[in-house]
């Protein structure tokens, strides 16, 4: 359990709004798409941006508390399930397309764009996208 100091903390970093400890929030944030894995987080935290997140983790770091991030949770290797509690970080709002680089075929995104937008927005260029990710 993680003490509500550390709860406060992370509040003040990224606004009341974007942080959630509900029961019914740790439950939805407790599976991703693997089968039959499931364990709840203490916290679930949406930073806006890069600045946010290194305070967060910074906290994290302080309080040793665990960090899971999570673009979408479509992984099918339980990479999102935080099996020892923690912090689930959602990058959820950080969904900027940052360069399409027409010449070299790649394009890079923040962690929060959804393949149907990425799809949608190389279409428009006549272009079509065959994923292989890093992260
Ligand atoms: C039906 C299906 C088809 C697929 N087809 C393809 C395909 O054609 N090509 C392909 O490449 N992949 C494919 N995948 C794999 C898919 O791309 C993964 O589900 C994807 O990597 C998950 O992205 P996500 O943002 O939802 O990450 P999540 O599932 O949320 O996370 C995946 C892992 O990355 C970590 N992570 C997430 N964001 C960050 C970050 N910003 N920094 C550090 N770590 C992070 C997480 O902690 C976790 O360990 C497919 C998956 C499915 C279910």
């Amino acid at each position: 359990m993680i003490p509500n100091s550390f709860i406060q903390k992370i509040t003040d970093i990224v606004g009341e709004s974007h942080v959630e400890h509900s029961e019914s929030a740790r439950m939805a944030y407790s599976y991703d798409a693997t089968p039959n894995f499931q364990s709840k987080p203490d916290l679930v935290v949406s930073p806006k941006n890069t600045e946010e997140i290194s305070q967060i983790v910074k906290a994290c770091g302080e309080h040793q508390v665990p960090i899971v991030p999570r673009g979408s949770g479509t992984n099918l290797a339980a990479g999102t399930t935080p099996t020892q509690g923690g912090v689930v970080l959602l990058f959820n709002r950080l969904d900027e397309i940052l360069e399409i680089d027409e010449e070299n075929l790649t394009i890079t995104v923040q962690p929060g764009v959804i393949t149907k937008t990425i799809c949608d927005t190389v279409e428009e260029k006549g272009l079509f996208t065959h994923l292989i990710l890093a992260l």
